[in-house]
């Protein structure tokens, strides 16, 4: 195991075999981001603190949405002037990952500057691209992980993409709640035709606008003024269910009066933009309404 940072060693998982060294090193924390269970090779007994995140070194896998804790677990080894040992199998990927997320959040480091920070200490470290996309959007969330911001629920979007080809069990957890069945103050969007409420303004997945004209191969790109959203693309909502599951792509319609809002793609559809949007579930802006919530202003 190698010296990152004062009290952090990233490893492999040869290294919890040998008890005397992490003693020596003051290692209290041992953090496993392996698939095989690491009480295999330490028992859990054995006088430390443990954490364990189960996930492959494939790109399926998140570690994102791990950044945070595993930041605490490390944190509270250093705070107390012990050690924290990160571990996977070889001591390249995972570990790696999450170490560049320590240290990024740690010292306010972009990725490349924490990467970099990493590879002068352990040359052979090499994150898998999809890792190191996490990173970035760790990066972007400001080393935070914010399950509600945009960001996020389309990197989940896609994740769960990836995991369920089939998309017969899409956890339900991924829809949002309809809002014609809760109340709330936000902004809500409705049917134009029939006025049932269809999302909320929380809902709304933006993104940075493409290139327009240019992104759809045309010749003629000299003018991206006029360049716009012409479709609000959003999370899943519940009352999609029915329709979204076991098929790649399709319409959307209206829940309540069935006329055509717009359509989704689990394989990602391009927007009016030019923008490529991976996942997509788009309503076109043409079809629904926006409402404010009058009654809470002053
Ligand atoms: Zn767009
Ligand atoms: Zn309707």
């Amino acid at each position: 195991m190698l010296l990152v940072d004062p009290g952090l060693f990233i490893g492999t998982a040869a290294d919890l075999s040998d008890r005397q060294a992490l003693v020596e090193a003051a290692v209290t924390h041992i953090l496993s981001v392996d698939s095989v269970n690491p009480t295999l090779l330490l028992p859990a007994d054995g006088g430390f603190h443990r954490k364990w995140v189960n996930v492959l070194d494939e790109a399926t896998s998140d570690l994102l949405s791990h950044m945070d804790d595993c930041y605490v677990f490390i944190q509270e080894a250093v705070n107390e002037g012990q050690a924290a040992l990160v571990h996977c199998q070889a001591g390249r990927s995972r570990s790696a990952t999450i170490v560049t997320a320590y240290l990024m959040k740690r010292y306010q480091l972009s990725f490349s500057e924490a990467y970099h920070r990493l590879k002068r200490v352990k040359q052979d470290v090499q994150v898998n691209s999809s890792f190191e996309e996490q990173l970035c959007l760790y990066e972007a969330m400001q080393c935070e992980v914010d399950t509600s911001s945009p960001l996020y629920k389309q990197y989940r979007l896609t994740k769960i993409t990836e995991k369920f080809p089939e998309l017969q069990q899409v956890p339900r957890e991924l829809f949002a709640v309809d809002p014609a069945h809760s109340s709330s103050s936000e902004v809500a969007y409705r049917c134009r035709k029939c006025r049932r409420t269809l999302f909320r303004g929380s809902s709304i997945l933006s993104h940075p606008v493409g290139e327009g004209a240019s992104a759809f191969g045309h010749k003629k790109s000299s003018n991206l003024t006029g360049v716009q959203c012409t479709s609000y693309f959003i999370e899943p909502v519940q009352w999609m269910e029915q329709a979204l599951l076991g098929v790649m792509n399709g319409q959307l319609l209206c829940p309540k009066c069935r006329s055509k809002l717009g359509s989704f793609s689990w394989c990602g559809d391009q927007c009016s933009c030019g923008r490529w949007v991976t996942p997509a579930f788009q309503l076109h802006r043409n079809r629904v309404d926006e409402i404010q919530q009058l009654n809470i202003q002053k």
